[in-house]
């Protein structure tokens, strides 16, 4: 699996439609000072599901909109859409069908955000995992921002753990296994709710 292309609409300071043709190897991207190049890289982390926006540096999620300049007015909808190559079949099975996947992600503003998989809306929660299981997404550790490398070197051992355990490509089980807890705990309950239903009826 590679990322192939990604394309912003109206993004922090990418108004105007942009398409980045992302090339097998190396891909550098440069530019002086805010011309947007962390935009860029926040774009790849906001469509892979990031949901805080702090982490984005912004106040809010609206704050991934184009605000405005004085020469061009502010939007209401921001866009992001990565694609990537899926010929080697590595994708969750219920995105398996293609060779191809485009992830969406759209905001508007006041509105929230959704998500679209090759047309299909889908939960932020399916784009999460997604990305876990290709042991990549919005906290990764395949996405190294400035300082951090520091801050994986001198990390604790259960934290660099997590390190391990994503490159296993096994970070996507540990939600899987926490949701079927869930259900687990939710049909227990209602078996004895049926036991107290049938204890009233004899
Ligand atoms: P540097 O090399 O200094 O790290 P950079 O190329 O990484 O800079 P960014 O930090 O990606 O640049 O971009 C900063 C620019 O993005 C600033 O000019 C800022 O005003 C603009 N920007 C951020 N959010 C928005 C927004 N919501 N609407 C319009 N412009 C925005």
């Amino acid at each position: 699996m590679h990322f192939t292309k990604l394309r912003l609409s109206g993004f922090k300071s990418f108004v105007d439609p942009t398409e980045v043709v992302i090339e097998p190897g190396m891909t550098g991207v440069v530019g002086p000072n805010g011309c947007g190049k962390s935009n860029l890289v926040e774009a790849l982390r906001w469509v892979m599901g990031e949901t805080s926006a702090k982490r984005m540096r912004g106040g809010e999620m609206d704050d991934m909109i184009f605000a405005g300049t004085s020469s061009r007015p502010a939007r209401n909808l921001a866009e992001v859409a990565l694609t990537i190559d899926n010929s080697d079949r590595s994708a969750p099975p219920q995105f398996n069908d293609s060779t191809e996947l485009e992830i969406v992600r759209r905001i508007q503003r006041n509105s929230g955000s959704n998500y679209r998989v090759n047309g299909k809306e889908v939960r932020a929660r399916d784009v999460q995992l997604l990305f876990a299981d290709l042991a990549t997404g919005a906290h990764s550790t395949a996405m190294v921002s400035q300082g951090r490398v520091s801050a994986i070197i001198s990390s604790k051992a259960t934290d660099r753990r997590i390190l391990l355990e994503e490159a296993a490509g096994i970070t996507g089980l540990h939600s899987r296994r926490h949701e079927a807890e869930l259900r687990l705990r939710a049909a227990e309950t209602n078996l004895e709710r049926l036991d107290d239903v049938i204890g009233a009826l004899e």
